[in-house]
């Protein structure tokens, strides 16, 4: 319901005057038309601590994919760590959140993000993303930040939460977390940002942002950004398949994460909750069997196949025991070969280092210009 509700809120006009959508919801097999010759796709995850299931099918997969399909140098993808944004909750310090970083980073190229096909880069290492934020701080309401679902939810600890600021204690980088996210992708004239469902709200935001300093400053500066969703933008709790699968659930067993052991998927999955219907077959029915549709998205997902093959394939299945049998050993085959290039690209930090060398310096070179660009309509001077 609430994905309807933004989806129709955000069709807008082009400049003659046809409706083009702002979202764009991919198949599972990601086919080579959805890039244009010449474009650029730009997306960052948060590298505080191992990533799930949910950031991998619903991001990672997708810059994978993207990387795959890549066929010319003019369609510039560039990926990276949002560690300016991990830092709005308490994170390691020093040597150790510097290590988690590359962790990540590790995390990322074994799961098939190819550092042939983009550039991978740390956020921080690129300076000219915290100036532009505070110059797009300035034209953002306070009232739009404080809709932002997320904020809602990660101030949600306390009284009075989301609008009434005057005993929080949460951080003004937590409020304005999404003025940074817009100047993320701003600064690179970014076409395509791949994300998970739960970041539509906040490139909604971009978006206007976008439109606001266009019209504000009398220029084209920045190009208005449209979000590339997958099939598998909102993977669910393991144990409660209401709410989406996160880093900060405490509940034991309700998150799979990429670093998980054989043993350790197989007992999550056993222990999921799922439902109690024995007499039908396993289909994808997110209303009536919410946790059974969730696993078969998620195998729909890994294997890049459609929800109708995957429901052929389960079709012999009888028990729910057997179901969760075969979803581990599905997950268990396909994490396999990440797993062990995990293993081999940690053991390499020098090429781990070289990768995001090379992110931050074709990153900071757009970022640049597009700075210069900024300042230049807001009367700064360039010298
Ligand atoms: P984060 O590091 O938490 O900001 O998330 C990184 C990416 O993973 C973003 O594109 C999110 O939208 C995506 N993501 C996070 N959780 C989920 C989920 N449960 N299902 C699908 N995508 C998700």
């Amino acid at each position: 319901m609430f994905y309807a509700n933004i989806r129709c809120k955000i069709i807008t006009r082009n400049k003659v005057g046809r409706r083009f959508k702002s979202v764009i919801t991919t198949d599972y097999k990601l086919s080579s038309k959805i890039l244009p010759k010449e474009t650029s796709v730009f997306s960052l995850v948060q590298p505080s601590g191992t990533m799930h299931l949910g950031n991998y099918l619903g991001a990672l997969s997708c810059w994978g994919d993207l990387c795959r399909i890549k066929q010319h140098e003019t369609q510039d993808l560039l990926f990276g760590l949002a560690d300016l944004h991990a830092i709005t909750v308490p994170q390691p310090q020093g040597k150790e959140f510097m290590k988690q970083k590359y962790d990540t980073l590790a995390y990322l190229i074994a799961f098939g993000v190819d550092p042939a096909k983009c550039k991978l880069y740390m956020q921080s290492d690129v300076r000219e993303h915290a100036e532009l934020a505070w110059y797009l701080s300035t034209i953002t309401n306070i009232s739009s930040l404080s809709r932002m679902t997320q904020w809602k939810a990660k101030s949600a600890g306390e009284k009075n939460k989301a609008t009434d600021f005057s005993n929080s204690s949460s951080s003004l980088g937590l409020f304005s977390y999404p003025v940074l996210q817009a100047a993320d992708v701003l600064i690179f004239k970014s076409e395509y940002v791949p994300v998970g469902e739960d970041q539509v709200q906040h490139l909604e935001l971009t978006r206007e942002i976008a439109e606001k300093f266009n019209k504000q400053f009398n220029c084209d500066v920045f190009k208005i950004p449209k979000v590339l969703l997958t099939p598998t933008k909102k993977i669910y709790n393991l144990k409660n398949s209401e709410k989406k699968m996160s880093k900060s659930d405490p509940r034991p067993g309700a998150v799979l994460y990429l670093s998980e052991s054989n043993e350790d998927i197989r007992k999550k999955i056993k222990k999921a909750t799922t439902d109690s219907i024995t007499d039908k077959a396993f289909r994808f029915d997110p209303k009536e069997r919410p946790g059974i549709s969730n696993f078969i998205n998620i195998l729909a997902g890994i294997e890049k196949k459609s929800i109708n093959e995957v429901e052929v394939d389960l079709e012999n299945l009888r028990s729910h025991s057997d179901f969760k049998q075969y979803v581990g050993d599905k997950l268990i085959d396909w994490i396999e070969e990440p797993r062990e290039k995990y293993l081999e690209l940690s053991s390499n930090p020098d090429y781990l280092i070289q990768v995001a060398l090379e992110g931050k310096i074709h990153a900071q070179k757009k970022a640049q210009e597009t700075l210069r660009q900024v300042r230049e309509v807001m009367g700064f001077s360039n010298f």
